[in-house]
């Protein structure tokens, strides 16, 4: 095989409602295998904390949880694999995870893996039921986290969100032949263990 295409980075989606776990496999991805957690939503909350001003300006979008505009999250997210890339030469690769979230986000998706030079093997749809969702994200506002955006109404109106603008993506990959469906009830590890093969297979 020819090595200019081994060598080359791959970035893969993870998907799925909110609290399905995916951030949580990301993390485990990345200490374990060794590929960068790319995160909008952290990418989000970082540029919020150090004050970024188109970030503060999207701000109250993000409090009531619904989609920041396209253009940020592809800026943010762009300089992000960039500026990793040119730090980690040899990193596997990347795990977009929040990101894309809608149709049109998926299509930037494409123009901006070619502009990077990744290599895409499809995205991960972590299978969670509704209820469990709602009962994990409940949970976490009540817990440690303390997302601003974990709290019932919030939750409820990202469900929606979600739903509306995101679900569809589902059938969009599918039909490109991109979508590897996970069942994502289990433990963390039993969830893990389904994944790690999967990633090994694009090497
Ligand atoms: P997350 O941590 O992925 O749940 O993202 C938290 C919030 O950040 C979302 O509810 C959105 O307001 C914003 N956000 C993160 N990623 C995106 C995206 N790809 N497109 C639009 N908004 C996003």
């Amino acid at each position: 095989m020819d090595n200019s295409i081994t060598n080359q980075p791959l970035a893969f989606s993870m998907f799925g409602p909110p609290g399905c776990g995916k951030g949580t496999q990301a993390a485990l991805i990345q200490e374990r295998l060794g590929y960068q957690h790319a995160s909008t939503g952290d990418m989000f909350r970082e540029a919020i904390a150090r004050k970024d001003a188109n970030a503060l300006e999207a701000q109250d979008i993000m409090q009531r949880g619904d989609l920041v505009p396209d253009k940020l999250i592809r800026d943010m997210l762009f300089q992000f694999l960039k500026g990793i890339m040119e730090k980690e030469p040899d990193l596997p690769g990347f795990i977009l995870d929040g990101f894309p979230r809608t149709l049109s986000q998926a299509e930037l998706l494409l123009g901006l893996l070619q502009e990077l030079n990744l290599r895409f093997p499809g995205v991960i749809y972590l299978d969670v039921p509704e209820e469990l969702v709602v009962e994990r994200l409940k949970k976490r506002g009540a817990g440690g986290e303390q997302r601003a955006d974990d709290n019932e109404e919030v939750i409820l109106e990202r469900m929606r969100i979600y739903k509306e603008k995101t679900y569809p993506l589902r059938d969009y990959f599918d039909r490109h032949e991109l979508l590897i469906k996970v069942d994502g009830v289990g433990t963390i590890d039993e969830i893990y263990d389904r994944l790690e093969p999967l990633i090994h297979s694009w090497r």
